[in-house]
């Protein structure tokens, strides 16, 4: 049988095994704690040898749900849910990595993941920061103790598109695991297992929600990566196929160790969002692809930042992965104009940070997330002072138009 396109699976993900009353939606689960009829079952829950839920903080069947309908938007074998995405990574990296170990980001990351990979350097696990949109930068980093390599997709604020698909072959034959934080261009328009990806984030709370009104995050196993040969793992985790052992120590030590775990309501929120990711995604593309061309052309803009402009450096690479070239465009203002101006100009757009909302929301950069780093250190990561960014929203291409050609009048 041919499988269901994108938007068909993600419907009826829930009714491929029975659901309670026949609901349409996997019912929201608030108990805290599963009870069992024979204990015996208890003990086989607990040891791994029988699917089941004992306590909330490791999962729900609500947010169980919602994993499987994630699983099958990433073309993944298994996925976590957290209870944001910064919850996601750090609990995957704490499950996965040792003082001692050795790993390779990015260095044009998400600012929080950045911090957090900060925090594991000063407790013994060793990070290098490098250019991913260069292959040959990731592969001079490599050590004999590194142990995985962290990229995104398409970078926030200045929308460098990492080497993905040269990062993959290269983590493939040194056997390195090979992480991926998809939310920016989320499953629908690319899916990181396609380059080799062993494990993919997302933050649920932007475009998979998408209604900016639930955080959530999760890690999805691709199959791709063969744990046998991974050092860190523990006996009792390495049950069954090779290819889950990542995920279940992921789930079993990560999340549970660390807490930070998804609730019911969010997850159902989530669930109810993700529905449409496909329908929004593609006003979200057509609307950013048409204010990044007006942005352009307008004589009060000296630059912007998308990789659907023909003069991005990665506009040929982009083209190949992606589907399309998502909601997120960064622009500078011609010298000497006062970008919060242009703020207390809009009608439309929200001063807000956030992205992924179906609003369209902008930022002043260098104002706000990047205040923390100092004006010197903005200059060296090429962080303009009047860079503005915009996460594009699903309102009316006109009044999005209209809104930004009012800001910048003169
Ligand atoms: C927002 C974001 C995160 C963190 O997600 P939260 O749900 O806010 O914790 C991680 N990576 C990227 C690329 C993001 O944009």
């Amino acid at each position: 049988m041919k499988a269901f396109g994108f938007t068909t699976a993600t419907l009826h993900s829930d009714r491929a095994k029975p659901v309670e009353h026949g609901a349409i939606h996997k019912p929201i689960h608030n108990s805290a704690a599963f009870g069992f009829a024979d204990v015996g079952d208890l003990v086989r829950v607990f040891q791994g040898e029988q699917a089941g839920f004992v306590y909330g903080r490791q999962g729900t069947p609500t947010t169980a749900a919602l994993e499987e309908k994630i699983t099958r938007m990433e073309g993944g074998i298994a996925t976590a849910t957290f209870g944001s995405g910064m919850g996601a990574i750090s609990s995957t990296l704490l499950a996965l990595l040792r003082a001692g170990d050795h790993f390779i980001a990015s260095s044009f990351l998400f600012g929080n993941t950045t911090s957090l990979f900060e925090t594991f350097a000063q407790m013994g696990v060793a990070v290098s920061f490098v250019d991913a949109t260069d292959t040959a930068q990731v592969e001079a980093a490599i050590r004999p103790e590194t142990r995985l390599v962290f990229v995104e997709t398409i970078a926030n604020p200045c929308t460098q598109v990492a080497d993905l698909a040269g990062i993959g072959q290269l983590c493939e034959a040194r056997g390195l695991v090979y992480i991926v934080d998809n939310t920016i261009t989320s499953p629908y328009l690319f899916q990181p297992q396609s380059v080799g990806a062993s494990l993919v984030i997302n933050s649920l709370t932007k475009y998979i929600g998408g209604h900016g009104n639930a955080l959530g995050g999760a890690v999805t196993e691709t199959g791709r990566f063969d744990w046998s040969r991974y050092p860190n793992l523990y006996d009792y985790y390495k049950k069954g196929n090779p290819a889950t052992w990542g995920i279940t120590q992921i789930r079993k030590k990560g999340l549970r160790d660390a807490g930070a775990t998804l609730g019911p309501e969010a997850a159902h929120h989530l669930a109810v969002g993700s529905e449409t990711l496909a329908l929004r995604m593609e006003r979200i593309c057509a609307n950013a692809q048409r204010l990044a061309e007006f942005l352009d052309a307008h004589p009060g803009v000296s630059r912007v930042y998308y990789p659907g402009l023909a003069e991005h450096p990665q506009y040929e690479r982009a083209k190949t992965l992606f589907k399309g070239n998502s909601g997120i465009l960064s622009f500078e203002l011609v010298d000497g104009r006062d970008c919060l101006d242009l703020f207390r100009k809009f009608r439309v757009v929200i001063s807000s940070t956030n992205l992924g909302d179906n609003r369209t929301l902008a930022i002043p950069v260098a104002q706000t997330i990047y205040f923390e780093l100092g004006q010197a250190r903005r200059a060296e990561l090429g962080i303009a002072e009047s860079l503005i960014r915009v996460s594009v929203g699903i309102e009316d291409g006109d009044d999005l138009i209209a809104d930004f050609s009012a800001a910048l009048e003169a």
